[in-house]
């Protein structure tokens, strides 16, 4: 036996002589959160008094009765302990017998024997005031940021009526005065529309609208958005295209916001000669973006913070190029209604990335039913949903010559050369026809893309279409007709080749 290894078994053997009561006595003195002993059924094994305190049961036990049992169960097992080295969860509970809710923190983790999991370590925290306090602190900076909103639009009006020189003739200085007053109203309204975001966002009166939607196609959207100001920087601005992605159900525009946030920022704090990277890939159920940046980083003990409102890293006073803190807060917390998650990987002087996912869409199981998803979403946007319907007339012929693949290879990759929205799905094949549905555009709009996919339509072999649109609600009220109405509206044939 090596030296270490004596030592271990003499504290294990320290260990051996400790009966269960006295350590967990003495491990209450010292831990300052609820803990609790779970078995891998989620039954309680033991109860700290301020575990006991948060629950609102008597104090002064220290092993739950079976009354305690019962009404505990059903809530323990709401803690849903992942089986994660640490995991981490807020929730509201609702503790019926003392008619209260609370929010609480657990931190769990599973205990392992040498027969596998035995049960669960979960430490909890009441976070009911503090979230009460956090609440009225929202609402008070909404309000106030909601009444400052009618003032600024009127000032900023009246500074633009005296730049545009409607007050009378300016001289140089009087305009350059004017042009800082009126620079700085519009900096104030960018902070206090970020006040208003950010409390509507705690209070929960944002809603997301979700649809299905290409995230590769979002994040070139974005990445061409911010491209001028990434050269004004002399940064290289890039977005790796993986293919294969499948799509994911998003609140497009939250989403959009997000990116703009990560993006702007790593632009933000990378200097001239750096890269910006933009990524995705699958992982599990969930597709992760990454922001990567080779700019200054952040420090370890900031990493955890960055996400806290008003949080930024090393804040002179005064004006300068920086926000209001509240960007990542803003971003997380849409992250979050999502159901998904987002973190930072981060070596000081090095660079940054910032990861966060969000649900994919399991495989749409046959056009119908997408089309019937996008019917749900169209209803509630009060938008509309067209699908087009691509029609190769010919190709039994090109199924003959060997080509047909090709010109559907070709087909599909135009068509994704041409959509441009995020929602617009990809190619579906099915028999003679590929048919592509356009959530929120309407039938004049999708008849703009059939006249351009005609016009950019080229193949090596003659190929014959026929392209037809239907429009919901105007041309049908649900999927069967709809698929039934861009087949009989397919009729004129184009010859391409
Ligand atoms: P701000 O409006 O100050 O940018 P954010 O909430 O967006 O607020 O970011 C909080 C802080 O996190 C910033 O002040 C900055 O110090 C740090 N930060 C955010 N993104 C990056 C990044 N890509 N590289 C380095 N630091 C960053």
């Amino acid at each position: 036996m090596t030296d270490k290894e004596k030592k271990a078994s003499e504290k294990i053997g320290l260990f051996g002589n400790v009966d269960s009561p006295s350590l967990f006595s003495a491990m209450e003195k010292v831990i300052d959160s609820g803990l609790i002993l779970l078995d891998r059924n989620f039954h309680c094994l033991f109860i700290n008094e301020r575990a006991r305190s948060i629950f609102e049961l008597t104090p002064g036990k220290k092993l739950t009765d079976e009354k305690e049992m019962s009404l505990l169960g059903p809530l323990l097992k709401e803690f849903q302990v992942g089986d994660e080295d640490l995991f981490e969860k807020e929730l509201r509970i609702n503790l019926r017998w003392a008619e209260n809710e609370k929010t609480v923190k657990t931190l769990s983790t599973p205990i392992i024997g040498a027969d596998g999991k035995l049960g669960y370590i979960v430490c909890l925290w009441d976070l009911t005031s503090t979230k009460e306090k956090e609440r009225l602190q929202s609402e008070f900076v909404g309000h106030v940021s909601h009444e400052m909103r009618t003032p600024l639009t009127v000032m900023r009006e009246f500074t633009s009526i005296l730049l545009d020189g409607l007050g009378g003739k300016l001289n140089s200085r009087q305009e350059e005065y004017l042009g800082i007053i009126h620079n700085n109203i519009e900096r104030l309204d960018r902070i206090v529309t970020t006040l208003l975001d950010i409390s509507r966002l705690e209070a929960g009166k944002v809603k997301l609208v979700c649809e299905i939607a290409n995230v590769m196609r979002l994040m070139k959207h974005v990445v061409y958005m911010l491209t001028p100001h990434a050269e004004k920087k002399m940064v290289k601005l890039t977005c790796k295209s993986l293919r294969h992605l499948p799509p994911a159900r998003i609140d497009v525009d939250k989403i959009t916001q997000v990116l703009i946030n990560l993006v702007a920022n790593a632009l933000k704090y990378t200097p001239a000669g750096g890269t910006i990277d933009v990524s995705a890939k699958n992982v599990n159920n969930a597709l992760a973006v990454s922001v990567s940046d080779t700019g200054m980083g952040i420090p370890l003990e900031d990493q955890k913070r960055v996400f806290d409102k008003f949080f930024q890293i090393g804040l002179k006073p005064g004006p300068g190029a920086k926000g209001v803190g509240l960007g990542l807060a803003i971003t997380k917390q849409i992250v979050v209604m999502h159901g998904g998650k987002i973190w930072i990987d981060s070596i000081p002087g090095k660079g940054s990335t910032f990861t966060f996912t969000v649900p994919c869409v399991k495989k749409i199981a046959d056009l119908p039913s997408y089309i019937d998803e996008c019917i749900d979403f169209t209803k509630i946007s009060g938008k509309h949903f067209t699908l087009m319907r691509i029609c190769i007339s010919n190709i039994k012929k090109l199924e003959k010559t060997g080509t047909k693949k090709e010109v559907i290879g070709t087909m599909k990759k135009i068509i994704g050369n041409e959509l441009r929205k995020a929602t617009d799905s990809d190619p579906i094949l099915i028999k003679d026809s590929l048919f592509v549905g356009l959530p929120g555009t309407n039938r004049k709009q999708a008849n703009a893309l059939k006249e351009r996919l005609i016009s950019v339509f080229s193949f090596k072999v003659p190929v014959a279409l026929r392209l037809g649109l239907a429009d919901y609600p105007e041309d049908a009220g649900t999927s069967e007709e709809i698929i039934k109405h861009a087949i009989s509206d397919s009729k004129r044939e184009v010859r391409i080749g």
